[in-house]
């Protein structure tokens, strides 16, 4: 779907209350849009379906046919499952998924109003990718005259399920999407693809890398080496990375530093500037969300002054990232009692009173920070930014 800075009236109808935010907030001459490079957008599909029909998702895991709830999303295991899974959503919400999608409709509507133009959405599971990029396409369908953000849908495996890695599962549903891609002529992802038929933009890996809070049940070497495969994976194919660390910054800059040709993002960066030179380094864009927003960011301050604008990009990890809004911000973000993925990184920055979802249409307020940071135009900083993703794919 093509990005527009406002929408069409025909989609006034999906906006609901919520959408007050973006008159004060929006770009109004950005031409490119804004880019969140990391949102697990499909989550609100995902607790929708399990909250709409707890029996068929939640007594799945017994029959080993649909697709299983594993924390907060709808795992599929296999291509079966993945199969199984898209016949459900038709069944069980007719053509439309009108009472599924609602939430998607009004987060993609509002962002697209607060010129956000393309969401990266990263997977944490084999299949994951491939089911999501079925969503899509079935939402899509249901909303063909929309103007929403394009998705770009991630594949991988997340340190956490890193003890679930598979090379042939990673191979095979690459090769899925591909034909997803190839299949669909008419689809709007067909401009993505090369004449060699790779998809140059749409699809990542990620998000990868490494994890130490989860060494107990996913003992670090085995993050590595699904860390270490996904990487050369990613090169192999000419895919961005984009990766996650939480206390494994070193183990990820020793990987990186092995393959040497990694593209990418480690996101939510909320390192110092040596940590900013370190990956700089190995070639990578620092992911830059709420955090910078934190009364007390002046560390990450000083790594954004000295990474540069051309090296950064912005994300939100919605729903589990949370943001302090400026002072005088009449954002209405819903509140949401989802755990902060990177949360204990840094507790204090986040002030129970004022916290609230980071959701794409908020990213403004970064865009806003940055502007400020580096003594340039809104507008300027926004174009900047969205180059920077453009180099990645
Ligand atoms: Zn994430």
């Amino acid at each position: 779907m093509q990005f527009s800075a406002s929408a069409p009236n025909e989609s006034k109808a999906l906006r609901g209350d919520d959408s007050s935010v973006s008159d004060k907030i929006s770009l109004s001459d950005v031409s490119c849009g804004i880019t969140d490079t990391h949102c697990h957008i499909f989550r609100t599909a995902d607790s929708r379906l399990i909250s709409l029909y707890p029996s068929v998702f939640n007594a799945c895991s017994l029959n080993g046919e649909m697709p299983v709830v594993r924390d907060d999303f709808l795992l599929c295991r296999d291509e079966g499952e993945v199969d199984a899974f898209t016949e459900a959503l038709v069944k069980l919400t007719g053509n439309s998924g009108r009472e599924v999608f609602e939430e998607l409709e009004r987060l993609l509507l509002r962002s697209a109003e607060a010129s956000v133009s393309e969401i990266m959405a990263p997977a944490v599971t084999h299949f994951e990718g491939l089911r999501n990029l079925r969503l899509l396409r079935f939402f899509s369908k249901a909303h063909a005259d929309a103007s929403f953000p394009e998705i770009f849908c991630g594949m991988g495996v997340h340190p956490m399920y890193a003890g679930d890695f598979s090379r042939e599962k990673l191979r095979t549903e690459y090769e899925l999407i591909r034909r997803v891609f190839s299949e669909s002529p008419a689809a709007p992802e067909e401009k993505s693809v090369t004449a060699d038929g790779h998809p140059v933009k749409k699809l990542f890996v990620g998000e990868i890398g490494i994890d130490k809070r989860f060494r107990d049940t996913v003992p670090l070497d085995v993050q590595t080496e699904a860390l270490h495969e996904q990487l050369i994976f990613a090169v192999e194919n000419h895919l961005p990375v984009n990766i996650h660390g939480v206390g494994g910054d070193n183990e990820i800059l020793h990987e990186l530093k092995r393959l040497n040709r990694v593209k990418g993002i480690i996101h939510a960066f909320t390192g110092n500037y040596s940590r900013a030179e370190q990956y700089l380094r190995r070639g990578l864009k620092l992911g830059i969300g709420p955090m910078l927003l934190a009364t007390e960011s002046h560390k990450l301050e000083e790594a954004v002054r000295y990474a540069g604008i051309d090296n950064l990009v912005l994300e939100t990890d919605y729903p589990y990232m949370y943001m302090n809004l400026p002072e005088n911000s009449s954002s209405s973000a819903p509140d949401s009692d989802s755990g902060g993925e990177q949360a204990s990184a840094d507790d204090s920055c986040f002030s129970p009173r004022r916290r609230s979802a980071a959701s794409p249409d908020l990213l403004i307020h970064i865009v806003e920070r940055l502007s400020e940071i580096f003594g340039i135009g809104k507008e300027e900083t926004a174009g900047r930014l969205h180059r920077n993703v453009e180099e990645l794919f």
